[in-house]
């Protein structure tokens, strides 16, 4: 009847829109991008888009900290225990799936066969032992300055880069040596880096300093109040910029579209290879993680994945997964009805070390660098490749192309040149927004499953955490 088509609609709203805003988008790309608009157009186009990302950044981190610390608080060190170890139950299993799956396909679909034509630079590069990648992983759990960990991220600097000046005084020639420390990721030009927050420090910090006021009892309670209503307030400001995501995602889509490099100018073998990530993205999206989640929970997985399409769209949007984080929590809670306490204990720590897609990735375009290079690897090197893209997708930042920049450790790990990531720059920018959904879909579905197995500690022995968390 015609109310409840009324009802589907306003039920549904936030939905349609925004389906209808990535369509409207898709569409007005495509429609000016005959106009060849200059940098700086584009810049003015896609500026709606630019203050979603801007609004959603300024969030996170009031969001983050304030949403693991009150997690942590409300469960007892029993429970957070248990819960704790599923997650990483959870999170290990599906990032060793994904680069499985990473390392399958490229190897079967062998997409850098033929020789390297289109690319000839070279340079000799030294090794960083995957040790050295460990150990920056490491540090950046426990950030000496927690105002500085909400800003960067560190990284040991590994090489030197030496200046020369010569000055001539009086007729005399001087010749003065500088050297410099850079980092090994520094040595590699990726346009559009960003350094990001560091989030790792950030989640270990919350999650100690949660747990201590969790044991505090009374003593506690006010810090205990005092971040769970920071966290309500945010949630209310995501509220309402959630009206404007649409149309903000519009604008960042039709904007990449017009600004994107002409699609024919793309080589046969980076063809190739974006084909292959696609479908090891789809294969782990639509069938791996759906399929686990049913196989935990004989629930419908498809209705779950319909419940946050919202945070995938936005994802798409947005390529960080940091960025879709408050509205992955919305989703989760209001339309999947997911327990508070586990959204807010699994999805930032999710968001920051859970990476399918960006592991999936490296692995795939690591063995692709080498097929292109002709550079056969064995199975050594293959295994060695498939920890460090672990490590690489544990340590990038939930920000736009930051798998990209921590593809240096994977590359250099097994002695492939560093250079070569240019080779796949053309491309990232697509197959970032894929891999980021596929990110946000695998910590969504790991909130659902680690509340399936946590159902016994949820039922709830202690009222006071009943009151402090679930809302009445
Ligand atoms: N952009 C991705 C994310 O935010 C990270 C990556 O570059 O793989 O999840």
């Amino acid at each position: 009847t015609k109310s409840d088509v009324k009802a589907f609609f306003i039920r549904n709203a936030f939905v349609i829109f925004t389906v209808a805003a990535v369509i409207i988008g898709i569409i007005l790309g495509f429609a000016l991008r005959p106009y060849k608009m200059s940098y700086r157009e584009v810049k003015f186009f896609s500026f709606p888009g630019e203050l979603l990302m801007r609004m959603l950044q300024m969030l996170v981190l009031p969001l983050l900290i304030s949403s693991l610390i009150t997690g942590m608080a409300a469960l007892d060190s029993r429970a957070s225990g248990k819960m704790g170890m599923r997650a990483v139950v959870y999170y290990t299993t599906t990032t060793v799936i994904a680069v499985f799956i990473g390392i399958v396909m490229v190897l079967i679909i062998h997409p850098g066969k033929g020789s390297k034509d289109e690319f000839t630079k070279q340079q000799k590069i030294e090794q960083i032992s995957p040790a050295d990648a460990f150990l920056d992983l490491i540090r950046n759990m426990f950030p000496p300055n927690l105002v500085e960990a909400c800003t960067k991220q560190f990284k040991t600097q590994y090489a030197k880069r030496v200046v020369q000046v010569t000055m001539t005084v009086n007729d005399t020639i001087f010749t003065v040596n500088g050297s410099q420390a850079i980092s090994r990721e520094e040595m590699i030009p990726v346009p559009g880096k960003v350094d990001g927050v560091n989030a790792l420090g950030l989640v270990v910090f919350s999650m100690c300093f949660g747990l201590i006021i969790g044991s505090m009892r009374e003593q506690g309670q006010p810090l205990k109040d005092f971040f769970d209503c920071l966290n309500e307030a945010i949630m209310r400001l995501v509220a309402i910029i959630m009206w404007y995501a649409p149309i903000g995602i519009l604008f960042l889509i039709a904007g990449k579209i017009v600004e994107m490099d002409d699609i024919t100018t793309m080589g046969g073998q980076l063809g190739m290879y974006t084909v292959t990530v696609i479908c090891g993205l789809l294969i782990h999206a639509l069938f791996v993680l759906p399929t686990l989640y049913f196989a935990v929970t004989r629930k419908n997985p498809f209705v779950f994945i319909a419940g946050i399409l919202q945070a995938l769209i936005t994802a798409l949007g947005t390529s960080s997964s940091s960025a879709t984080l408050p509205i992955t929590f919305k989703c989760l809670e209001e339309n999947n009805k997911v327990d508070k306490r586990v959204t807010r204990f699994v999805l930032p720590v999710g968001a920051t070390i859970n990476m399918d897609g960006t592991a999936l990735y490296e692995a795939l375009a690591a063995i692709f660098i080498a097929q292109v290079n002709d550079y056969d690897l064995n199975f050594g090197q293959i295994l060695t490749i498939s920890i460090t893209a672990t490590a690489a997708s544990i340590g990038a930042a939930g920000i736009p192309q930051a798998g990209l920049v921590t593809m240096v450790i994977v590359l250099t790990s097994v002695g492939l040149p560093t250079d070569d990531i240019t080779l796949i720059i053309a491309v990232d920018w697509f197959l970032d927004r894929l891999r980021t959904t596929t990110n946000v879909l695998g910590d969504s579905i790991g909130a659902g499953i680690v509340e399936h197995l946590s159902r016994h500690e949820l039922k709830n022995k202690d009222p006071e955490v009943g009151n402090s968390v679930v809302e009445e």
